[in-house]
């Protein structure tokens, strides 16, 4: 998704070489099966990009880096700064850091935006006029990574909030709507409590919402929000919130809209962009050829938009909701005509190019 702020700041997005060069990790547990299902997608839908396949995740901590990426792996990104990503298991407990946050705060990749949108009638849905974009702050509130043991009895995690933070995350979800002809965006926070970082969030969110009188402003304290977006969510078109309060509400958004396998996001950044889908490695059901590679299809569409394939992204984007229209889909899908396998579904899509 090329970025809908001003060109100036971001000037690499206007220095594409002709043909891009996309770091690909195929990640653990329904990873590769999904990755490998939506490159043969993207690949016959006449993506061009030359890959750099990494490895990330499981494997990597089982050989002791702790991060779970390798050096090799940070090189690829530095050269690429396209990032496709198939999600990863995150160890339990023990001293491992979660590699989405890392890789996210070591890239600056600030804006996550997850569009999620009903494809009613043909995926069964309460909610067939919803069609919400999340945009979620990406490196700071709870996620900052500053938590620490004070005594064995009392653990502390600082929620980070700053106002260039603030500001970037909302104008990036003002000139999202302006860019894509969206009417509103609302502000969800926590302002009547944390009335110093929540407050701070809001007030930037006033003044930004300022400059854009063309777009309706309104505000929801996060958890009647939530509450709002569970049950109407064709009240809302854009929502921008803490990091947080934006990853929860949107795995909501994504699972009323039909399936939590059919959800993408992009994760912006000054000068690079990671794309994955918002469903996590799915163990229960790996290996199994049933995962639904739908997200990180979409995931693929929002990255060739990134790097200036609007055909390509266009095509494929058609030709998958041809599929869904001809009641086609992988089980979660609950589809109406046909239930196909991760590979079947793949190929039915391709064969709708
Ligand atoms: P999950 O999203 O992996 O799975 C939740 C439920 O949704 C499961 O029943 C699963 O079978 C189903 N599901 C998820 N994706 C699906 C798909 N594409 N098709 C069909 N069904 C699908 O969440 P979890 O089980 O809580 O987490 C598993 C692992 O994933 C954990 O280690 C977690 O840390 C990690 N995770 C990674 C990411 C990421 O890499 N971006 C995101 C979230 C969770």
């Amino acid at each position: 998704m090329n970025a809908p702020t001003k060109t100036q700041d971001f000037p690499q997005f206007a220095e594409k070489a002709e043909t891009p060069r996309v770091t690909v990790a195929f990640g653990d547990g329904i990873g590769p099966e999904i990755m490998q299902a939506a490159l043969d997608v993207l690949i016959a839908g006449g993506a061009q990009m030359e890959i750099e396949p990494i490895d990330i995740g499981e494997k990597v901590y089982k050989s002791g880096i702790s991060a779970g990426i390798t050096p090799a792996a940070w090189d690829s990104l530095r050269r690429t700064r396209v990032f496709y990503k198939a999600p990863i298991t995150t160890p339990q407990g023990g001293g491992y850091k979660s590699l989405n946050v890392t890789v996210r705060k070591s890239l600056g990749l600030f804006a996550n935006v997850r569009p999620c949108t009903a494809y009613a009638p043909y995926i069964a849905t309460r909610h067939p006029d919803m069609d919400v974009v999340i945009v979620r702050e990406n490196e700071e509130d709870l996620y900052a990574g500053i938590e620490h043991r004070q005594t064995d009895e009392v653990y502390q995690c600082l929620k980070l909030i700053t106002r260039p933070g603030c500001e970037k995350i909302v104008r990036y979800a003002f000139e999202y709507a302006r860019a894509y002809g969206r009417q509103k965006v609302t502000c969800m926070v926590k302002d009547n409590i944390m009335k110093l970082t929540d407050g701070l969030f809001r007030k930037v969110f006033d003044e930004i919402a300022s400059e854009y009188p063309e777009i309706e402003a309104d505000h929801y304290i996060i958890d009647i929000g939530t509450a709002r977006l569970a049950d109407q969510p064709e009240r809302f078109d854009v929502i921008v919130t803490p990091n947080l309060y934006g990853d929860i509400i949107s795995d909501v958004a994504a699972e009323i809209a039909g399936s939590v396998g059919m959800g993408a996001s992009a994760n912006i950044g000054e000068s690079c962009a990671m794309f994955e889908a918002i469903h996590g490695s799915a163990p229960d059901i790996a290996g199994q050829n049933i995962a639904n590679p739908s997200g990180l299809i979409l995931a693929g569409v929002m990255m060739l938009v990134h790097l200036g394939q609007g055909e390509a992204a266009a095509r494929i984007h058609n030709a998958w909701l041809k599929t869904v229209e001809d009641g086609v889909g992988t089980g979660d899908m609950k589809p109406e005509t046909e239930t196909l396998g991760t590979k079947e579904f793949a190929r039915a899509v391709i064969a709708r190019l």
